[in-house]
């Protein structure tokens, strides 16, 4: 054995634009991306990113270079996925609701050199430019070749400079052969985390990283060949949790939507028989509460990835109902996307059905090819016992954790402690070893030395049949230190009304369903809470408000809810959502 070379002529970088060529090769016919009136085969798309490639390179674009792009889901966004690594290059797509100073500073982090603009965000993006301009002394080297890409099906006419995307697509060599990758550790896409709780950091993918993480996705979601993919998460979000690559491995049809309204999602699932489609849990709401006329009936299954918040298993079930089959993923940007799956057990199928959306509640088991996760005691690195109960933060190791933080050494090595990938998420291990998360460490309500999970009151609270969306952050108590305060938006009762529902209901039903020290000490009604793009509660926002309430205790069980001058200012804020 030992005579043998360590890796010779088998030796191939492990990169997910293989999968691009091979559909090319064996699914060439097939219906690749379908967006409104426009259609495309594998050939076609093949095809497309080549040219788009050699495009590329002519403009000057070299190895590692940056490539932005801020686009909603439609065929280019999707064909850069190939064509930017095809050149060498590294992609790095912006969260499309950045306003103009984000994308200026993005932009100059990332010393982007090609900046790819949808006709839609020509303003943000002019506005952007102008700030990178004032901002570079007017260098012209520090500022991106800007590339509009106008609307495929009703062009616009709308330009930014002099280039347009389709034009560069006809200008590429449709031969273009793009050089092999030679180390599966250079990077292919640069992401910047949304900051949902510090400023963003741009977060570096491998090839090798997307790869593996891409078939595990694939696999951990049994998607088989010939899926129909419902484009309505952001491909901005972590590629789309690597299926921009992973449609292509299974020969399947992208269906792009621009926008993610219930309307749109049951519209192109009805016209184009969706199969598949992954979203945050937030969208459950959009689709569960959507109007008569925003409906069409679900007529076959579709399979459901969902993640990047806790999916409420009340809203779990009501999906379920609707036609929608859910699997649960749990991840973050800095491991590619998903990294636990909650794999199902068919011995599960015979549970009652609420026994089945909290078993499906919990976050799962690592993907298959991660290394490892666990959960540990952050101090002395030792796993905590699987109990479903000792609370500790969750870590992963393996190839599809990030390279680093791009030009942020000291945050990088912050992340990593002992070889793991610390997330800075709270969880426990359950007695069967799948892991349920509790908390971000940030997020954690500490009452009187007892940790409260601000997930699992939400999810109480969720049970509640009018409330729509909740939040839970610590607001800071004379007696206890932290205790919960409860933000929400209800749904309306059958005559249209919303504030007959009062804080004494919401804490009366949280007694009858939860320990007494978990109960919040303060409900606040709000009429929706903030978000970020991505669909995520920004808590931040939410604990600088509740901050602003004093709480103090008069006896066991009561409470006063004082209220300083900076409340009714943070209400108006949030009233204005
Ligand atoms: P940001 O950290 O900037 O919000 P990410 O998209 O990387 O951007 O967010 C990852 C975080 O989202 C995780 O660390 C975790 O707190 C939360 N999260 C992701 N998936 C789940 C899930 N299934 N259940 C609960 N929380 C989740």
């Amino acid at each position: 054995m030992d005579q043998l070379p360590k890796c010779g002529a088998n030796h191939v970088a492990l990169t997910p634009l293989t999968f691009l060529k091979r559909a090319n090769s064996v699914y060439a016919t097939r219906t690749s991306i379908i967006y409104e009136n426009t259609r495309f085969t594998w050939s076609q798309t093949y095809q497309r990113c080549r040219r788009l490639a050699s495009s590329l390179l002519s403009l000057n674009i070299h190895k590692n270079n940056v490539v932005s792009v801020l686009a909603p889901n439609i065929p280019a966004m999707y064909e850069m996925h190939f064509a930017v690594p095809m050149a060498g290059a590294v992609l790095n797509t912006l969260n499309a609701r950045l306003d103009a100073k984000n994308v200026a500073t993005l932009l100059r982090h990332s010393e982007a050199k090609v900046f790819f603009v949808d006709y839609q965000y020509v303003p943000v993006a002019r506005e952007a430019l102008r700030l990178l301009m004032a901002h570079s002394q007017q260098n012209p080297s520090l500022i991106p070749l800007v590339i509009v890409i106008d609307d495929i099906d009703s062009p616009t006419g709308v330009r930014l400079g002099e280039l347009e995307y389709e034009q560069l697509i006809q200008m590429g060599d449709p031969k273009f052969v793009p050089a092999e990758i030679q180390d599966e550790w250079d990077p292919i896409s640069l992401n910047y985390t949304s900051g949902t709780t510090s400023e963003p950091k741009g977060v570096v993918y491998s090839h090798r990283g997307a790869y593996l993480s891409t078939l595990s996705l694939v696999l951990g979601w049994q998607m088989g060949v010939e899926p129909v993919y419902l484009w309505s998460l952001p491909m901005f979000h972590c590629n789309g949790w690597t299926f921009t690559w992973g449609v292509a491995a299974r020969g399947g049809t992208n269906v792009c939507i621009r926008n993610t309204t219930a309307y749109d999602i049951y519209r192109n699932i009805a016209a184009h028989k969706v199969t598949h489609l992954c979203c945050a849990p937030i969208i459950f709401n959009i689709l569960i509460e959507a109007k008569p006329h925003e409906r069409h009936e679900i007529t076959s299954p579709v399979q459901v990835l969902t993640g990047g918040a806790p999916p409420p298993a009340s809203l779990l079930g009501k999906m379920e109902f609707l036609g929608f089959h859910v699997t649960h993923a749990y991840g973050l940007t800095e491991a590619t996307g998903p990294a636990l799956v909650c794999e199902w057990q068919a011995k599960w199928n015979s549970l009652p059905r609420d026994s089945q959306a909290r078993l499906k509640a919990r976050q799962g088991i690592s993907i298959l090819t991660l290394a490892d996760v666990d959960v540990k005691n952050i101090e002395s690195m030792e796993s905590v016992p699987h109990d479903g109960k000792t609370m500790g933060e969750i870590v992963l190791r393996g190839s599809s954790i990030m390279k680093g933080y791009l030009k942020d050494p000291e945050a990088t090595s912050k992340a990593f402690k002992d070889g793991w990938f610390i997330t800075g998420d709270v969880g426990v291990i359950h007695t069967d070893g799948y892991l349920e998360i509790k908390d971000r460490s940030k997020d954690v309500i500490i009452s009187g030395g007892e940790n409260i999970s601000s997930v699992e009151l939400e999810s109480v609270l969720y049970g509640h049949p009018r409330v729509l969306e909740a939040a839970v952050v610590a607001m800071p108590h004379t007696r206890w230190g932290e205790s919960p305060c409860a933000f929400l938006a209800v749904r309306e009762n059958e005559c249209g009304v919303k504030d007959d529902v009062t804080e004494a209901d919401i804490i009366a039903y949280c007694r009858k369903n939860l320990p007494h020290f978990m109960v919040p000490k303060k409900v606040e009604f709000v009429a929706q809470l903030p978000k970020t793009s991505t669909g995520k509660i920004q808590k931040f926002q939410l604990r600088a408000l509740a901050k602003t309430f004093q709480v103090t205790e008069t006896k066991s069980t009561e409470v006063n809810n004082q209220v300083t001058p900076d409340h009714d200012h943070h209400i108006l804020a949030l009233s204005r959502l």
